[in-house]
C-alpha cells in the first residue's frame, strides 16, 4: 500500500494570442513539485514558499479537498508543496501546483482516472487563486504538449508540439497585484467586433492546423490577437517595444503569457533565441523595468502515462 507520491509539474503558457481560455502549452522552463502523504487526519499544507498554506486558499489544498471529498476517502493528507514556478507571472504557477496535486492524489489512491477527470480536478483547484475555475493553464500542465480545452462538458484535446519549436519568456520584474488574473480578466471588453472575432478565429484555427501539421513556422506567425492583447497590454510597461523588438530579432509571433505580466516569444531557429532575449530585456529597458528571460521548449505534463489519456476526446 503506498503511502507517500510525489509529482512534478511543468509551468505552462495559456492562450498563444487568440486561444484566450481555451489553448495552452507545457513549458520546460520550472517545475513544482508536490508530495502527498497519508497522514492521521485532515489536510495540512507544508511549504516554505509565500503562497497560502490554508487548503481552502491554496489550489493545491483545494484539489485534495474537493478530490478526498468526492471519493470519500477518510485518511488525512499531508501535502509538501516545493515551488519552482515563481507565481503570479503568467506561467501557470497556481495551476501546475493543482496539477501535481491531482495527479499524485489519482496515484496515492489507486483511482486511476483519465485525462479529463484529472484535468477537472486540477481545474477545480485554481479557485482558490483565480477566484473562477479555468482548464488552459491545468490541462496543459496535467498533459503536456499543446491542448485545446472545450467546456460543458470538459473535453481537452492534446496534440504533441513539433520538434522544433521554442520560446523565448521575458518576465519582467515589477510587482504584481495580488488578485492578478481577477485584475486582469476585467480590462477584456465584454462585447467584440464581429470583424475582430473572426480574425482571433482564423489565427486560433491556423495554429492549431500548425501544431497537427507540425508546422512550427505556421504556429508562430498565426500567434495574433486583436481582442485580449489590445486590452492587457496597458497593464506591462513597454509591452509594444519589447514585442517589436522581439519580431525584429527574429520571432515568429509573440503575446502576453497567460494574464502576464510575462511575454512569449516562439520561434524556430535555437540561433536566434539569444538574440531574441536580449532583444526583448532591451524593450523592457526602455520602461526602466528589468526582467529575467528564459529559453524554453515545450514539456510533458505531470500525467506523462499514456493511460491517463485513454477516454480523453483524442491524442496524437
Ligand atoms: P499564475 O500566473 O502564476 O498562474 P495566478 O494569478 O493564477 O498566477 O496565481 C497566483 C496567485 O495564486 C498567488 O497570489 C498565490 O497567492 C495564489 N496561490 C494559491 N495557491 C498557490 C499555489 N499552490 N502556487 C502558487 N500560487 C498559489
Amino acid at each position: 500500500m503506498v503511502s507517500k507520491v510525489t509529482v512534478k509539474a511543468p509551468s505552462s503558457t495559456a492562450n498563444l494570442g487568440p486561444g484566450f481560455d481555451v489553448f495552452g502549452l507545457a513549458m520546460d522552463a520550472f517545475y513544482d513539485t508536490v508530495t502527498l502523504t497519508k497522514i492521521k487526519k485532515g489536510i495540512k499544507i507544508i511549504t516554505e514558499d509565500s503562497i497560502p498554506a490554508n487548503p481552502e486558499k491554496n489550489t493545491a489544498g483545494l484539489v485534495v479537498k474537493n478530490m478526498k471529498k468526492k471519493f470519500k476517502i477518510k485518511d488525512g493528507i499531508g501535502i509538501k508543496i516545493k515551488k519552482g514556478i515563481p507565481a503570479g507571472f503568467g506561467m501557470g504557477s497556481s495551476a501546475a501546483s493543482a496539477a501535481a496535486a491531482a495527479v499524485a492524489f489519482d496515484k496515492l489512491f489507486g483511482l486511476r482516472l483519465n485525462g479529463n477527470s484529472l484535468v477537472e480536478f486540477a481545474g477545480s483547484g485554481e479557485k482558490a487563486s483565480a477566484g473562477t475555475i479555468h482548464y488552459d493553464n491545468v490541462a496543459a500542465s496535467v498533459l503536456g504538449g499543446f491542448v485545446i480545452v472545450r467546456t460543458d462538458p470538459l473535453d481537452v484535446i492534446r496534440i504533441e508540439p513539433p520538434e522544433n519549436l521554442r520560446m523565448c519568456v521575458a518576465v519582467p520584474t515589477i510587482d504584481v497585484p495580488k488578485k492578478k488574473t481577477k485584475v486582469s480578466r476585467g480590462v477584456i471588453p465584454k462585447k467584440i467586433k464581429l470583424s475582430d472575432s473572426i480574425l482571433n478565429l482564423s489565427n486560433a484555427s491556423a495554429i492549431v492546423a500548425g501544431f497537427l501539421n507540425k508546422d512550427t513556422e505556421l504556429i508562430g506567425n498565426s500567434i495574433k490577437d486583436v481582442i485580449v492583447e489590445p486590452a492587457r497590454q496597458r497593464m506591462i510597461p513597454g509591452f509594444s517595444k519589447v514585442k517589436q523588438n522581439a519580431i525584429r530579432a527574429g520571432a515568429l509571433g509573440v503575446t502576453i503569457s497567460g494574464a502576464g505580466p510575462s511575454v512569449i516569444a516562439f520561434s524556430k531557429n535555437s540561433d536566434s533565441l539569444k538574440k531574441i532575449c536580449r532583444a526583448m530585456s532591451k524593450g523592457f529597458t526602455s520602461s526602466n523595468t528589468k526582467c529575467q528571460t528564459i529559453i524554453c521548449k515545450p514539456s510533458k505534463g505531470a500525467a506523462d502515462k499514456r493511460k491517463y489519456y485513454e477516454k480523453s476526446s483524442c491524442c496524437f
